[in-house]
């Protein structure tokens, strides 16, 4: 199989704002887009962008995960660059009608079709460094995607990051490309000197959540995690594991936890972290590295709880589990 998301359908939807106005949708190549070289977005990084998932069940239905939440975080994101107003109408209905254009090539489990909407600065202002591009364009694009864990899920190994930030504070809850490139630089030294997967970034010892998934504490029969503000980023993973945890009679904690309280429970057996996603789901941890010293996570592996709360999100999005909380809709 492929490298995750590097293999594309041909058609995306696109749709472009100017005079005020979106145009109408247009089925197009995805092999290129046509944009003037001092394009806002290339310079000065208006961009934002989601993560999704069509899923294929066993009777041949496709289904789209909590698209309304994906939709709801790309308005905001838009917003809060300063980006034209999408209309989350018309952003649905090409979510919908590209999906289905493309529903036989959807994947069966544990594949996926990954769905990622994209909404660029297109005005050609090379001044505009400080004021918003008035144009832009949005398009959706496809991506066949297998098992992430082809390879078997191999507990990760975590760097424990006081003191640098994967982005400015006011970019947390923003899903923009600036983040991931401020946050590539770190993570590489991460990776060189201290053969770190990811960095857990965690200002001034408050635990927040790597380059691009949210982390997940697990002690007993309590799920901790980070309570919802404005530093990062609102995962939709994060929320469904948290309401099926709940579900499943866990008591669920969003607060703060410092790295001193993260350490003390990482040595206790029987405690567990993962990182939540779209992509990877839920992935063990295994390790964080702090201060030039490894401590192990309860056992080192991936824990019992984790691969509980994984496999109830995956049996839902594969339609082999009730839908309860209506996540799903169907395509086709
Ligand atoms: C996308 C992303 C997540 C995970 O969000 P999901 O909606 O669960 O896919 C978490 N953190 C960052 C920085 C992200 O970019």
């Amino acid at each position: 199989m492929a490298v995750f998301g590097t293999v594309f359908m041909p058609q995306m939807a696109l749709a472009t704002f100017e005079n005020d106005t979106w145009s109408d949708t247009k089925k197009v190549s995805a092999e290129s887009i046509q944009m003037h070289p001092g394009a806002h977005v290339l310079h000065y990084s208006s961009t934002c962008f989601e993560g999704m998932k069509a899923f294929r069940h066993a009777d041949g239905g496709i289904y789209l995960f909590r698209m309304d939440q994906n939709i709801k975080r790309f308005e905001q994101s838009s917003r809060l660059l300063n980006l034209p107003k999408i209309n989350t109408d018309q952003v649905e209905s090409m979510i919908f009608s590209i999906v289905a254009q493309y529903s036989d090539d959807v994947p069966e489990p544990p594949g996926s079709m990954y769905i990622r909407p994209t909404h660029i600065g297109t005005e050609a202002s090379i001044g505009k460094a400080a004021a918003p591009s008035l144009t832009s364009m949005l398009y959706v694009l496809l991506s066949p995607v297998g098992d992430y864990f082809s390879g078997g899920a191999r507990p990760l190994r975590l760097l424990l990051d006081e003191t640098g930030l994967r982005c400015a504070p006011h970019m947390g809850m923003i899903k923009s490309g600036g983040n991931y490139a401020s946050a590539l630089g770190p993570i590489l030294q991460a990776r060189s000197e201290v053969q770190a997967d990811q960095i857990l970034f965690c200002p001034n010892g408050d635990v927040q959540e790597t380059g691009a998934a949210n982390f997940i504490l697990i002690d007993g029969n309590e799920i901790i995690t980070k309570a919802l503000d404005s530093s990062f980023l609102h995962g939709v993973t994060r929320s469904s594991i948290l309401t099926l945890a709940a579900d499943l009679g866990m008591t669920v904690s969003e607060r703060d936890i410092s790295v001193s309280e993260l350490l003390q429970r990482a040595a206790k057996p029987g405690v567990e972290a993962a990182l939540s996603g779209t992509a990877a789901v839920l992935t063990p941890v295994g390790t964080f590295i702090h201060n030039g010293e490894e401590h192990q996570v309860g056992s080192g592996e991936a824990g019992p709880t984790t691969i509980k709360l994984r496999q109830a999100l995956n049996d839902i999005q594969w339609g082999k589990a009730e839908d309860k909380h209506n996540w799903l809709v169907k395509v086709k």
